[in-house]
């Protein structure tokens, strides 16, 4: 596996007993998206991602962004149960996301930041939520309003804002591809009325299996994600950003999957499991590949300004 514009592992001695010499790429150079630290960062996993020196943040080593344009139908349309499009599993992965939201808050209206094919969208308006979602990928947004009779605008969510202030602002599986996300964030907040809800879920770069699997962890995806969230950086990030954390917990892949596809995936995902978090349970508080955090707005209608 590879990622584009990769750095040379920083620190190598170029003769054997020579003493390191400092990386002095642009790449090394760079400041720290979460803590603002420049330069001193460690080329990681072979050089596919560089982690800052002092706080630890992870992001992909590569020249450039992922152009909107690599979300097209063959990003949503990968196999089996990672088909976008594939109702069973989609509804199943929606119906569960739902219920973790329904289980802290209880909005009104939200809006769907990257709503892919609509499912989960449908799956709040099925319970009486005004929801809409907005989706960079134009077929996937097609999907979603002509299969699924929901609507989803075509657009980043930083730029197509919602026309009215909604209650809940959710993203899964987003700010890990974003350019800025400290400017997605603000668009959330900006969305958001006062005291509204944020619920977000992207893939934990401190999970057990990412630590045991390295290149091999799925959730990895360097050629689509920037930024690598552990616990401890997406719930700064989200606070920087801010909004109080109400709820945070990990997932492990097995939970979105409905039970057949569980069973199939069970000789390898299962024992996997059970080595990384000592648990069969579908859920634990750090250690699972999937990181899901709820946060607010404080009520108080004095909006930040930074
Ligand atoms: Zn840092």
């Amino acid at each position: 596996m590879s990622a584009p514009g990769l750095s040379p592992a920083p620190g190598t001695p170029s003769t054997p007993g020579a003493p390191p010499t400092p990386d002095t790429s642009p790449a090394a150079l760079a400041t720290c998206l979460l803590c603002g630290r420049r330069g001193g960062h460690r080329s990681v996993l072979g050089g596919v991602l560089w982690r800052c020196g002092s706080c630890a943040f992870s992001w992909t080593a590569a020249d450039s962004p992922p152009p909107v344009e690599l979300y097209d139908e063959s990003y949503f349309q990968g196999e089996g149960y990672e088909d976008y499009f594939l109702s069973g599993p989609r509804r199943f992965e929606s119906g569960r996301r739902l219920r973790w939201l329904l289980s802290v808050a209880r909005p009104s209206s939200l809006v769907e930041a990257g709503s892919a094919g609509g499912f989960f969208v449908e799956a709040a308006r099925g319970v009486g939520i005004a929801a809409e979602g907005v989706e960079v990928s134009e077929s996937a947004a097609r999907f979603a309003r002509e299969r699924l009779g929901v609507p989803v605008r075509v657009g980043c969510f930083e730029v197509v804002a919602p026309v009215r202030s909604v209650e809940a602002v959710c993203a899964f599986h987003v700010l890990e591809h974003v350019e800025e996300p400290r400017e997605f964030l603000r668009a959330a907040r900006d969305a958001l009325v006062p005291g509204g809800w944020l619920a977000l879920e992207v893939p934990n770069i401190a999970s057990a299996a990412a630590g045991r699997l390295g290149h091999a962890w799925p959730g990895l995806q360097p050629r689509y994600h920037r930024w690598h969230f552990s616990p401890e950086s997406l719930t700064r990030l989200v606070r920087e950003c801010g909004f109080r954390i109400v709820r945070q917990d990990t997932a492990v892949f097995r939970y979105y999957m409905p039970a057949r596809y569980r069973w199939r995936h069970l000789h390898h995902l299962l024992p996997a499991d059970l080595v990384g978090i000592r648990s069969p349970r579908l859920t634990h508080p750090r250690l699972g590949d999937l990181l899901r955090v709820v946060a607010q707005l404080p009520t108080s209608t004095r909006r930040r300004t930074s």
